[in-house]
């Protein structure tokens, strides 16, 4: 155990952040909105990896002016010692002729993100960070098998533009709200099976049982994202059941029931 109390940790800063404002917004549907955020500051951002991340920070509750945060040591806090809004996200088609990024962003109850871009309207300010690494694809794979909810739609749909076309991809993708469905991009090789979380279930567990039953040939990679409960239950399920190894599988909890902020447990 660590002798050093939390309070006291020192960790590496991350990436500054980058000013930007909203330059266009676009409901993909009634549960996921596009925000398409742009500025000088987004010079020199290179995404190399699909399913990657940026952290979006928003302004302050209930305002529009966006105050920067420093970082302690060990968290970044605005001026009056206060967290601020911090999400993170995927970072989608990012243009540096026209320094525009693209994000889309999750419409469910209670979040801040969700509100914001419920609200969000052209010149509105925020600012991104990154990216955080993400999916290396093993060109070794027999297929692949992707599995996630609402939150991993994004990802998802980044994946299927360049997962090589020869390799057979499943979709599987739990949507609480039978609206959250959408013509994903096209893949040649690749079935796309919607899942309905049943009323009441816990977040994640129609796309659970998908994946428990799933018939996955051997070299099959899986990459799976969600509520980071769910996300557990699958990579048990894989790595002790099925006997996966760790790097066929790239799983990660991308938020948790009853807590703001996401859950990268990775
Ligand atoms: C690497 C990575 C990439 C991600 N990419 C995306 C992305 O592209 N788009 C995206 O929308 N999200 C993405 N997420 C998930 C996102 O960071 C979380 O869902 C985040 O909590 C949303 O912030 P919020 O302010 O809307 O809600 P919060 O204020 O953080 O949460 C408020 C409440 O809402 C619940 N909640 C949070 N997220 C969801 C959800 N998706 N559905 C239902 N309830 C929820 C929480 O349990 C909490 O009780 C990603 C996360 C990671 C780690």
């Amino acid at each position: 155990m660590s002798a050093t109390p939390p309070s006291a940790r020192i960790r590496r800063e991350p990436p500054a952040f980058r000013r930007v404002a909203v330059a266009g917004v676009t409901a993909l549907t009634p549960r996921l909105i596009r925000v398409t955020v742009g500025g000088p500051d987004l010079d020199g951002l290179v995404i190399e990896q699909p399913a990657a991340s940026v952290r979006l920070l928003l302004p302050p509750a209930g305002t529009t002016e966006l105050v920067m945060p420093t970082w302690n040591g060990n968290e970044f806090l605005l001026p009056d010692g206060s967290r601020p809004a911090i999400r993170t996200l995927t970072p989608l088609r990012l243009d540096p002729a026209i320094q525009e990024l693209d994000l889309e962003i999750v419409v469910h109850d209670g979040g801040a993100a969700s509100a914001w871009a419920e609200a969000a309207r052209p010149g509105d300010k925020a600012a991104i960070s990154g990216p955080g690494r993400g999916y290396p694809i093993d060109a070794e794979a027999a297929g692949f098998l992707l599995g996630g909810d609402e939150s991993a739609i994004p990802a998802i749909s980044q994946l299927l533009e360049v997962l090589p076309d020869d390799k057979p991809v499943h979709v599987v993708v739990e949507v609480a709200d039978p609206a959250a469905r959408l013509e994903l991009p096209k893949h040649p090789a690749a079935t796309v099976e919607w899942l309905d979380l049943p009323p009441g279930a816990p977040p994640g567990d129609a796309l659970v049982a998908a994946v428990i039953g799933a018939d996955l040939a051997p070299g099959t990679r899986v990459w799976a994202a969600g509520e980071a409960a769910a996300m557990q239950r699958i990579r048990r399920h894989l790595l002790d059941e099925r006997n996966m190894s760790r790097s066929e599988t790239w799983i990660r909890g991308y938020w948790k029931t009853g807590r703001a902020g996401d859950s990268d447990d990775d």
